[in-house]
This record gives structure tokens, sequence and C-alpha cells, in this order.
């Protein structure tokens, strides 16, 4: 087999690559991917008993027009459903509205008191030490109160690593920070505070979960473009030929990567493998998801809910999806289920008990109050992700930016959620976005903005586009 462009994985960043390209009128390329099917980590599964799962509660939210527009080109305006977004954090035993910092007021007294003492004390305190590592931000950003209460044992668990291990840098609007007069004015007028972020509001898909989007762009681009169920397993740079674990090969002229760089690097011939075997130094955490279908309606205080956010010793999970408020159709009858999705991060800083999981689970929902009994629980499932969240580690930066142009110089181009490692542009959009990017480049020699310029992206300039 030979093409002009191949594309390896069919997530969002090979599919945006692939759409553009055809935009474009270039035809000659081919998507390969491992699995049976498309959608990478964007993919929904139906369990045996009819419930849906994604991998991870997906929330669609957009810096591209771009993005949007396709969207709207795979799923019609009537068959999306638009969600206000309602995320809360349960810890001493009660719901607390997120942002964290701005409903202090939720605490028990003691616990609001270190809040704000760390919070008067950081504003009141000129001398500020520079910043070596993430958590020096969140102590510098929100004060020992706060870090000691939830930013560190929450960021703990999403992450598998200790913040001090991380940079700060991918921050940008990721995180809500401080603002000290809006907090103290909502402890002394009692006021909830749950407005923030870019994801205000999201859209669903009415059917088939987030992985109906992703079937339906690749209709879009063309079935006969896919070659499903080959893996790639070796990589010959120089004689630019790629080899599959079903024995065939191919050769190209252009290659866009979207598998994880360190397993793309442990595929090379020789003759580079030494430049950029430092891939070997970044870090991930793999992501279990566990979901639980559940028998009878979404109690009252679930209702409205989207996802809430665990920061405590008493259940496994960081994070639990109420995937049945998402659309109707993720249960297979909304008038007689409802359902639940769990989120537990694992690394080797963080090991996780596998074979256990579901059940410490199930512990955990009971402990949180989110089920009252296993008598409600008809269906359980399990997937996990080994690659699930690409960690910002202190050497992530500088490892990328000294493989990837290597890589370049033998027409290899690796981007996507953990071909280019950087989380502050692995959602959705940015995948699409950084394999549309890719094919302007190649085609049309525009410079790319989402992985370059990551700040740049996520200050909505991609709107121009
Ligand atoms: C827990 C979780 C929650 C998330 N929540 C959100 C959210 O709320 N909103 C949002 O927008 N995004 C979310 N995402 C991110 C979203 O899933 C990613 O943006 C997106 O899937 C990344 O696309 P990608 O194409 O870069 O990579 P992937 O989706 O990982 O695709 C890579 C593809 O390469 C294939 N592949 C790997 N190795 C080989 C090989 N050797 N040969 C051939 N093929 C191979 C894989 O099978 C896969 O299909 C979440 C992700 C996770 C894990």
């Amino acid at each position: 087999m030979h093409h002009k462009y191949l594309i390896i994985g069919a997530g969002p960043t090979g599919m945006g690559a692939a759409y553009r390209l055809k935009e474009l009128g270039e035809t000659d390329f081919k998507i390969i991917e491992a699995h049976a099917h498309v959608g990478g980590l964007a993919t929904t599964f139906r369990d045996e008993k009819g419930f849906l799962w994604d991998i991870g509660g997906h929330v669609q939210f957009s810096h591209y027009n771009y993005f949007d527009e396709l969207m709207l080109k795979a799923i019609k305006k009537e068959n999306w459903l638009n969600h206000q977004r309602e995320s809360w954090v349960w810890m001493r035993n009660r719901f607390i509205p997120y942002p964290f910092q701005n409903n202090i007021k939720y605490l028990p007294k003691e616990d609001l008191w270190k809040a704000l003492e760390g919070l008067i004390s950081n504003a009141s305190s000129s001398k500020k030490e520079e910043l070596k590592n993430f958590e020096d931000w969140i102590f510098q950003s929100f004060g020992e109160g706060i870090a000691n209460i939830f930013m560190k044992p929450y960021n703990y668990k999403v992450w598998a690593y200790p913040p001090s291990q991380m940079n700060y840098k991918w921050i940008g609007e990721r995180v809500a920070t401080v603002d000290l007069k809006r907090i103290t004015e909502n402890v002394i007028f009692d006021k909830e505070d749950r407005s923030w972020g870019p994801n205000n509001t999201f859209q669903f898909p009415l059917e088939g979960g987030t992985g109906q989007i992703w079937n339906n762009v690749a209709d879009l681009i063309g079935k006969e473009y896919f070659s499903l169920n080959k893996r790639l397993t070796q990589l010959d740079p120089i004689k630019k030929r790629l080899f599959f674990q079903d024995g065939t090969e191919a050769t190209y002229e252009y290659l866009l990567s979207t598998i994880p760089i360190d397993k793309l690097s442990s595929m090379c011939t020789k003759h580079i493998k030494e430049d950029i075997s430092v891939t070997s130094r970044l870090k991930h955490s793999s992501s279990h998801i566990i979901g639980i279908g559940l028998k009878g309606r979404v109690t009252e205080e679930l209702k409205t809910k989207c996802w809430m956010y665990f920061p405590e010793n008493n259940c496994p999970f960081y994070r639990v999806t109420v995937f049945s408020n998402y659309s109707p159709n993720n249960v297979p009858d909304p008038e007689v289920y409802w359902s639940l999705m769990t989120e537990t991060s694992e690394s080797p800083e963080k090991l996780v008990n596998r074979d256990g999981l579901i059940e410490e689970t199930i512990q955990g929902l009971l402990n949180t109050g989110l089920i009252q009994s296993r008598d409600q629980i008809v269906s359980k499932w399990h997937y996990t992700a080994e690659y699930g969240y690409p960690t910002p580690s202190l050497e992530r930066d500088q490892v990328i930016r000294s493989v990837i142009p290597t890589l370049e110089q033998y027409d290899i181009y690796s981007r996507g959620r953990f071909g280019a490692w950087l989380y502050e542009v692995s959602n959705q959009d940015h995948s699409l976005m950084q394999g549309v990017e890719w094919a302007n480049r190649i085609v049309l020699k525009i410079p790319e903005i989402t992985f370059n310029y990551p700040s740049v992206a996520n200050a909505n300039l991609g709107r121009l586009v």
C-alpha cells in the first residue's frame, strides 16, 4: 500500500486531518486504526443490558467555529441536547457548588476559617515566591487552607501524581482562580456562586452518546478511507515504511501519527531511536471508567446535576457523571432506569486494585450517598483507557519540544491528545483542530495555532477561523 498521506488513529485528531484533506481536494490518504471501531477515546459503548457509556463524561464545548460547523454537519441541530452545566464537590458529607473557592460558605466553620485565613494571608503578603511546580501554584493562588482542604487531595486523585511533580503552565482557563472580593461577598451575604468557565453550557447527542458524533464524521469522510483492525507495530523513518501486526506494509510521503508519542518512538527503527527515546520520560495516567446502571428514577438531589468531584478518601473515584441526565437514550428505558459513570485514575505513583475496583466503586457510591442500596444496581461496566490523561509533568515541554522537530525532519507529525501530549489542548475540539491545522500546514503552508500556541487557541481566537 502507498498513499501520499497516512494517518495513524481514527480518533478526533485523525478524522479532523482526513476531513480537511478531503475538503482541500486531497484524496490520496488512508486512516489506519488498530480497533474495529472509530472514535478513539471519544467512543461510546453499549453494555449487555443496553446502557450506553462514554469513556468518562464527555462534554461538548468548543473554541472554534470550524468545529461547531462540523458538529452540525455530523448531527442535526434538533438532535443535540443543550444542558446547563451543574457541577458540584462532595465533601464533609455535603454538596458544595463548583467552583469550590467561590462557595466556601458551605464548609463547616473550622474549614471555612482555615480557607479564609489562607486567602487573607496570601493577599496580605507582598512576597511572592518563584513558582517551581503546580503545588507551588496551588498554595500561591489559593492559600494553605483551600490547598489542604480541597486542591491538593483532589488534584492528586485526578492526576494520580502529586502536584509537586507537575508544571503549572497548562492551567490557563482550566482551573478557576481566586477573586477574594467575590469570595468574601459570597460568605457575608450567603450567596451561592456557580457561574464560571468555558463550559457553562454544553451539548450532548440525543442518540448514541459521544461516539455517535465520530461515527457520523467517519461517514462524512467516507468509509473507504479507513482501514480498521490494523495495528502499527514498526516504523522505518528513512525508508518511510510502516509495518503492521497483520504482516502487511505501507509507504507514505507524509505521516500523521495520533498514537501516544512514547509508543511511536519505541516503534521507530534504530536510525533515530536514540534522539527520540527521551519520550520515555513523559508521564501519563490510566482512566478506569465504571458504569453503574440503576433501576428506579434518579433522586431529587441528582436530578439536575451533571457531574460531581470527590476529593476525599471514602471512594476511589474523583468524578461521577449522572450520565442518564445527558440523554434519556443513555439508558434502555428512562422511565425505569438511570445511570452513574465514575472515573478513577491510576499511575505507578497511585496504584489501583483493578480486580476489586467495581466493588470499591459501589462501596464508594454507598459511602457518598449517591446510591442507597446494592439492590438498585442492574448493570456494571468497566473500561480501562491505559492512556487516559497526558500528565503535564515538569519535564513534558522540554521533551515534546525537542522530539517533535526531530520527527518532522522525516515527515512524521505527531499530534492529538497523546501525540502532542499537551493536556491544555487535548479535548475533542482541540484534537480535531490539531488534525485540521496539520492538513492546512502541509497543503496550504498555513502555520498551526493549536499545537504551537495553546493559550492563543484557548483565548477563543480559534473562533476567527
Ligand atoms: C476520561 C476522559 C474524559 C474526557 N472528557 C472530555 C470532555 O469532557 N470533552 C472533550 O471534548 N474531550 C474529552 N476527553 C478527550 C477526548 O476523548 C480526546 O480529545 C480525543 O479522543 C483525543 O483524540 P485523538 O484523536 O487525539 O486521540 P485518541 O482518541 O486516543 O485516538 C487515537 C487512536 O489511535 C489508535 N491507535 C493507537 N495505537 C495504534 C496503533 N499502534 N495502530 C493503529 N492505531 C492505533 C487508537 O485505537 C485510537 O483510536 C476525555 C478523555 C478522557 C480519557
